[in-house]
């Protein structure tokens, strides 16, 4: 089977050092199998939208010589057809609506849902909106991730049914990105740790749709000095790509890879040509949040 890989950012803001490391990495996986790398624009949520941060982003990864494979995909040039999975679900009864409130599901002990919406069979009308959620006939108790090995879910997680189109209408990004990776056939997802947690939740739709899932690496986070990670909701500062090369060993030292010697003497494609030949993803740190950012 071909490898394909992919990057897919939402367009919340500029590439920081968190975000270019992910970049870069997927890159890495995806090329050193001989593989495609795909770009995909994660534009799901137009409140957290910034204007223009798509096409910098694009921009930014073309300056970087990280150069993706076929046409970037827009999430939302894809509604509607998020929009007949998810009523076909519905008509299967295997999502329901669900009108509880934020505030209902944070008093209880676990803050985790009750799936108390499952059987009260509420149908949308016009004054009120409500979630859709999917019930969890598929609960994932534990998966592997390549890189920072076995995981757990919890009892009260796995049996939670999620939210796949969240109470303003706007498909979740769990329901969104395994249609995605799956129609475009993605073979390994390698993205930050900070999705570990959600990644079981993804898993059980790849089971409900009967879908052969992709392999998983979890990438560390990049933390700045309050230990808090590197986001774009933070302003997490973009990075600077006037030193590409600097900037690939950086991130590349961040990911355990061997760093050439000579690497002042290479150009940027030699340098991630050489990043490429030697790409060992057995070394990327273990530890699903590390190193402290020296940059912000
Ligand atoms: N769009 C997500 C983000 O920018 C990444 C999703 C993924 O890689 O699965 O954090």
């Amino acid at each position: 089977m071909n490898n394909v890989g992919r990057f897919a950012p939402s367009p919340s803001g500029e590439l920081h050092f968190g975000s270019f490391v992910t970049a870069l990495g997927s890159y890495l996986q995806a090329k050193s199998k001989q593989g495609q790398w795909l770009v995909r624009i994660e534009d799901l949520d137009p409140p957290r939208e910034v204007v223009g941060a798509a096409d910098n982003i694009l921009f930014t990864l073309d300056k970087l010589g990280l150069h993706w494979d076929q046409d970037v995909v827009y999430q939302s040039s894809r509604l509607a057809h998020y929009e007949e999975i998810l009523n076909l679900l519905i008509r299967q009864q295997v999502a329901y609506y669900c009108d509880c409130s934020r505030q209902r599901i944070q008093q209880l002990p676990t803050h985790i849902y009750d799936n108390y919406c499952q059987n009260r069979q509420l149908t949308p009308n016009s004054t009120q909106s409500m979630a859709v959620r999917l019930k969890q006939t598929f609960p994932i108790c534990c998966f592997i991730d390549n890189i920072c090995q076995r995981q757990r879910v919890s009892q009260s997680e796995r049996l939670e049914d999620f939210v796949i189109r969240r109470r303003d209408g706007l498909f979740a990004y769990n329901f969104a990105v395994v249609i995605d990776d799956h129609e475009q056939g993605i073979t390994e997802v390698v993205r930050g740790a900070d999705l570990l947690p959600v990644t079981a939740k993804q898993l059980s739709l790849y089971h409900l749709f009967n879908w052969h899932p992709p392999s998983y690496y979890h990438l560390p986070l990049v933390l700045n000095q309050h230990k808090d990670k590197l986001s774009k909701q933070n302003h997490a500062q973009a990075i600077n790509i006037n030193n590409i090369k600097q900037l690939i060993v950086d991130g590349l030292q961040f990911l355990g890879q061997v760093i050439p010697t000579d690497w002042q003497d290479a150009n940027r494609e030699q340098l991630l040509q050489w990043a490429i030949t030697h790409w060992n993803i057995h070394c990327v740190p273990k530890n699903d949040q590390i190193l402290l950012s020296t940059d912000e």
